[in-house]
């Protein structure tokens, strides 16, 4: 039996509060709680004197990313200083939750000063943007956000030893024309308490009197565009809501409401396994979810949606009550600023190295959505890798000389693995057999550039998600603990240009699976080991895993009650 079909009989054994006990105790296991103990600040002079000398590190953000940096810092190290504009860290995931009053907004937020109370020290934390990276000064330049009578100046520059740069990304429009004035974005905490209050005021504008059917019909038109992993589950908040809830509440107009979703793909939910993406629009089909997919937005107004359908070439307007515009993420401006100052300017997105270190620059890092990896190609280094490799200096490759390094070929360039498993090789040295398949025992320059020519294919980037964002963290804040062990003792691969080995390994993304809440108490998951699981216990299992990532038990206590409260009392329509 798997171990989803347990948890599926598991569940199904219980009753509908005995589940959220469960799930509750379940999250106990939870890995995140962040110390609570008291921050101890240097009083003395010798303590402010050995903070002078600790290197100073300056952290852009408070998100997935950063926090996860911060949480494992060893600060007696290092001089930490964040700068953000939000004071707080957002449990993004539960944000269309919040949307309909599934859970409230406090409940999936928790104060940085929280996260970054330390025993042995102190972070300090800016609540103002960066507004300027000055690479070639090692300076950031930064405003406060705070609104009301400052007094005194609100900008300040910081210096720095070592920056970390994870200011995540904004929304991206394509520039279509309308969506910045016109549309909700599901991006930030506020974000989402807009969008519940512009819900609940469709259905308030609804039934006032003296409206045709038809104005009361636009006015419960909402409208979705993108169908990825939140606009759908947007899509499906919205429709719990309406037919758990607003249906006991505004009888009169519930049969008048429609919500229709706007893919651009073939599919919704298209980076996922085709039997989610599938399992989903029948779903929602049977819900009566409008998906129109193969449908591009040409622009919106305050009144209309224009749509292109792709198949036909016609133009469609829709009217609208209200649009939320969910579609992927850019980069933000001063990220922009920043690549064209390190010539980086051409590209999309900042690049960094698989260490996680921008490119062009010296001791700037970048992690979360703010960047991705340039994995470096095989075929790059193909001279040097052969070079390395044949040690007796014969021309030629023996299966032997082959074999020392293997080991630091896998992981200086993990595309060689994926093409392993693509090819369903066994073995590294299969690689080295003639087109035949059969083996050889030498091999020549050439030959080995044809043998690896087709493994750089494999590579792929990383999506912009927090389970990416947070295991960068983690995985350079470890880095950052162990930089002086690394001068003697490296544990990186060997260098295939120049000599010595790497001082770190490569950062490795570890997927831990993905989940799409689809309403009704159903979800779909895409599991490690290409393990697909749909239906209620998956969506049991969503809660567990949600409430044990909480950050803190603060936020964990919060979620649990809230879902206990929807349970019992439904959702909560005020609109305040
Ligand atoms: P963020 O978490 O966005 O943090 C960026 C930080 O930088 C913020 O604190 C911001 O205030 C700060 N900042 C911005 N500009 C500046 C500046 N100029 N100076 C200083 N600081 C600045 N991912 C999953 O893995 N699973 C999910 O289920 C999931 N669901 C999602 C649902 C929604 C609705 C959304 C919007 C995202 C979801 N994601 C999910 C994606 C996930 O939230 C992001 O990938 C993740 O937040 C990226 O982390 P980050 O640290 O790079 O950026
Ligand atoms: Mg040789």
């Amino acid at each position: 039996m798997t171990i989803v079909s347990y948890l599926n009989r598991a569940f199904n054994g219980f009753s509908s509060s005995s589940k959220l006990l469960l799930v509750f105790s379940l999250s106990g296991g939870g890995l995140l709680a962040y110390s609570e103990s008291q921050s101890n600040s240097p009083s003395n002079n010798v303590e402010h004197e050995r903070l002078s000398n600790k290197k100073k590190v300056v952290v852009l953000g408070t998100g997935w990313a950063s926090t996860s940096f911060l949480k494992d810092l060893d600060i007696s190290r290092y001089d930490v200083q964040v700068v953000s504009p939000r004071n707080y860290f957002a449990f993004t995931p539960l944000l269309p939750s919040v949307t309909c009053g599934t859970v409230e907004a406090r409940s999936i937020v928790e104060p940085i000063r929280n996260i970054i109370k330390k025993k042995d020290g102190e972070i300090q934390f800016w609540e103002a943007e960066c507004t300027k990276i000055d690479a070639a000064n090692k300076k950031v330049f930064c405003r406060s956000v705070i609104e009301s009578s400052l007094v005194g100046k609100k900008e300040f520059a910081l210096d720095y030893d070592y920056l970390v740069v994870a200011t995540g990304a904004e929304v991206n429009t394509f520039n279509t024309p309308g969506v910045m004035e016109y549309c909700h974005f599901l991006k930030e905490v506020e974000d989402a308490q807009k969008i519940r209050r512009s819900v609940l005021d469709c259905f308030e504008k609804a039934i006032l009197p003296d409206l045709t059917d038809e104005e009361r019909r636009i006015s419960l038109h909402f409208v979705i565009v993108g169908g990825g992993p939140t606009g759908v589950e947007f899509a499906a908040e919205l429709h719990d809501f309406v037919h758990e809830d607003i249906v006991k509440l505004y009888p009169m107009v519930k049969d008048l409401v429609k919500i229709t979703l706007i893919q651009s793909g073939d599919h919704i939910l298209n980076t996922y396994d085709s039997r989610i993406s599938s399992f989903a629009e029948q779903k929602f089909a049977r819900d009566g979810i409008h998906v129109n997919t193969g449908c591009r937005v040409l622009g919106v107004s305050n009144k209309e949606v224009n749509v292109k359908v792709k198949s036909t070439g016609e133009n469609v307007s829709m009217p609208h009550g209200m649009v939320v515009w969910s579609t992927g993420v850019s980069t933000r401006p001063v990220v922009k600023d920043f690549m064209d100052q390190i010539g980086q300017g051409k590209r999309k997105v900042l690049a960094t190295d698989e260490w996680l270190r921008v490119k062009g620059c010296e001791n700037v890092y970048a992690v979360g959505d703010c960047a991705t990896i340039d994995q470096r190609k095989i075929m790059e280094d193909i001279g040097a890798i052969f070079n390395a490799a044949d040690k007796d200096k014969s021309g030629t490759l023996t299966v032997e000389e082959f074999q020392e390094i293997i080991d630091d070929i896998l992981i200086r360039y993990p595309q060689v693995g994926l093409h392993l498993q693509s090819k369903h090789l066994l073995s590294v040295t299969d690689l080295l057999n003639d087109p035949e398949g059969n083996a050889r025992k030498e091999i020549d320059i050439e030959g080995f550039k044809s043998a690896l020519s087709q493994v750089d294919s494999q590579m792929k980037s990383l999506p912009a998600t927090a389970q990416v964002a947070a295991q960068q963290g983690t995985y350079l804040s470890s880095c950052f603990n162990k930089r002086e062990l690394a001068n003697f003792i490296p544990e990186g691969p060997r260098r295939f240009k120049g000599t010595g080995r790497h001082d770190f390994l490569p950062f490795r993304y570890k997927h831990l699976g993905s989940f799409a809440p689809l309403g009704g108490e159903q979800a779909a998951a895409e599991l490690p080991g290409d393990w697909v699981s749909v239906g209620r216990s998956t969506q049991w299992l969503w809660y567990s895993i949600y409430a044990s990532k909480q950050v803190s038990w603060r936020t964990r206590v919060l979620v649990v009650s809230d879902w206990t409260r929807r349970f019992i009392f439904g959702r909560d329509s005020s609109r305040i």
